[in-house]
Formats: structure tokens, C-alpha cells, sequence
């Protein structure tokens, strides 16, 4: 899930070799929040490959991932492993085990979520090592655009696979439910440790340089927390008035994701006791002061 705008027109081919052990499959699910749609990946040199993520579960998928399957030479799945617990990365696990037959699934647990996939998950957490011919991943958990979120180095390439954390196109969404700003740069400075080269996103092109993504993405939260609370500063107590005054220079229509992206942040500095809420239980309808 991404934010829409900078999303739409962006074209990628369906099936793609992004290096000699990533081949990309599109999710066939594109859409405001989702772009060209959810990039799944084959990885792996040999006659079995993991597949991380499954995209949305749309029937057009399958012949996609097909295609991939032959793009590597006429390979089998040998199991699926999931970044986190959104319906654009899960859905499609039921019909590839229906096409594949009855693959391992693995990913970071959430049980609320995870009934969703509709198979038995095997739990893997932070610093878990998965191996497949020519390829090891190693997870790391990345909370903050969803709590079971797992990014994967790629330790072959010092490459990340970032899922929904850092995107080729857009800007990362903070959901109400499961998101949290605060843990979510944390995150971010957790994969910049990691000195990835490449970035292989959930959404959108490849990232050649990691290292200045990451960068551009924690100076872009600053920035943001900084016209925030210079807007507390001038008496602005509501989001929509931070909105209309900090995104001054964005069309209207992309004013209700920027109104959530508002309310992220201040969730955040209420928890650091930077602010207070009054008024509303809704962010959105609130008023913010400083404390
Ligand atoms: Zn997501």
C-alpha cells in the first residue's frame, strides 16, 4: 500500500530479470494505492525458487507468474515467503498452493491477519535465515507500516527487499490500524545500517541506490515533523488547516492521503508528549496544540 498521485501512469513489463537471482512478476492488481501493482519476486539461481509475496490474488496473476517460472529457465516454486499481512501481498498464496501444490508459507506472525492466507504459516521473526540455490535471505523486522513487517536482505548482493517500507514509486502509507510513524523511522534507519545496495521494493521500479533512498525518505519525515510543528507553533490546531497550509503546492485531490500522513505524524508526537489532543478521539477531527 503506497500513497496515490506520483503512482499513476507508471508502466513496468509484467515479467522482468532485475539481476541474476531476481526475477520480478507483477501482481496484475494496479491502483491508487498499490501503482503499477504489488511486485512478487522469484529468487534464486537453481531449479527451485522462493517466491516472496503473492500479489492480490487476481486471476490474471498466474499466467504472469508462469511466465516467470519459464523467463528462469522452466523452474518450480519451492516455497512462499511473505514481506507482511496486507490483502496485495497475501492474496494470491490460496491459488498458486491450488496451481503448485501445497507450498510452505512463511512470514512474521499476526493471527488477526494472517486467517486470510488460508493455509498453516510457519513463523519466522528477525534474523531468521532462509536459504534457496544461489540465494540467502535474512529477515529483518520493520514495524511501522504494519507491525509484522519483514524486510529481507538479500546477502548475495547486499540488496534489500524492502516490501511496503521503502517504494519505487510514492511514499510509504501509515496506517490508523497497525501503523505507527515512530516505529517506521526506526525501521528505516535499521535497513540504512544495512548499507544496501539496491533496493527491490513492493511497489514500483528497482532502486538502484538504497543507501540515498533511505536518506531522502528520513529527511522527508523531518522535514514534515518540522512544518507540523512550526504549524502548532502558529496556532494551527487542525489537520485541515496544516494540510492546506503545508501542502500548499499539492492539487486538492491528493489533500485526504495528506490529511492521513498529518495525522501519522501528530499520533506520533502525542505518544513522545510533544502535544496534546483535544476534543476528538479521530485525529482527523481533533484540535493539536503544543504542550
Ligand atoms: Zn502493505
Amino acid at each position: 500500500m503506497a500513497q496515490p498521485a506520483v503512482m499513476l501512469g507508471l508502466r513496468l513489463p509484467d515479467v522482468d530479470r532485475w539481476s541474476e537471482r531476481v526475477i520480478v512478476a507483477l501482481g496484475q492488481n494496479p491502483g491508487a494505492f498499490t501503482g503499477p501493482g504489488t511486485n512478487t519476486y522469484l529468487v534464486g539461481t537453481g531449479r527451485e525458487r522462493l517466491l516472496l509475496d503473492t500479489g492480490q490474488g487476481l486471476p490474471a496473476y498466474l499466467p504472469v507468474l508462469e511466465r516467470a517460472l519459464d523467463l528462469a529457465g522452466g523452474v518450480r516454486l519451492r516455497e512462499i515467503v511473505l514481506t507482511h499481512s496486507h490483502p496485495d501481498h497475501l492474496g494470491g498464496v490460496r491459488g498458486i498452493r491450488e496451481r503448485h501444490g501445497p507450498l510452505r508459507v512463511s512470514k512474521r506472525p499476526l493471527p488477526a491477519l494472517d486467517a486470510a492466507i488460508g493455509c498453516e504459516v510457519e513463523a519466522i521473526d528477525d534474523g531468521a535465515v532462509i536459504e534457496v540455490e544461489g540465494a540467502t535471505l535474512r529477515a529483518v523486522h520493520t514495524p511501522g507500516h504494519a507491525e509484522d513487517h519483514l524486510c529481507f536482505v538479500l546477502e548475495e548482493e547486499r540488496a534489500i527487499f524492502s516490501g511496503d517500507n521503502v517504494l519505487g514509486v510514492g511514499t510509504t502509507v501509515i496506517p490508523a490500524q497497525g501503523g505507527d510513524l515512530g516505529l517506521y523511522l526506526r525501521s528505516l534507519e535499521r535497513l540504512l545500517a544495512e548499507a544496501p545496495g539496491v533496493i527491490y521494493p513492493a511497489h514500483g521500479p528497482r532502486i538502484a541506490d538504497g543507501v540515498a533512498k533511505l536518506r531522502e525518505y528520513l529527511d522527508h519525515r523531518r522535514e514534515r515533523e518540522r512544518q507540523i510543528l512550526a504549524a502548532l507553533e502558529a496556532g494551527i490546531e487542525r489537520v485541515p488547516e496544516m494540510v492546506r497550509e503545508i501542502y500548499a503546492a499539492y492539487p486538492e485531490a491528493l489533500h485526504a492521503a495528506a490529511a492521513g500522513s498529518v495525522a501519522s505524524h501528530l499520533r506520533k508526537l502525542l505518544r513522545e508528549g510533544r502535544v496534546v489532543q483535544r476534543d476528538a478521539e479521530d485525529p482527523l477531527l481533533a484540535r493539536w496544540t503544543l504542550r
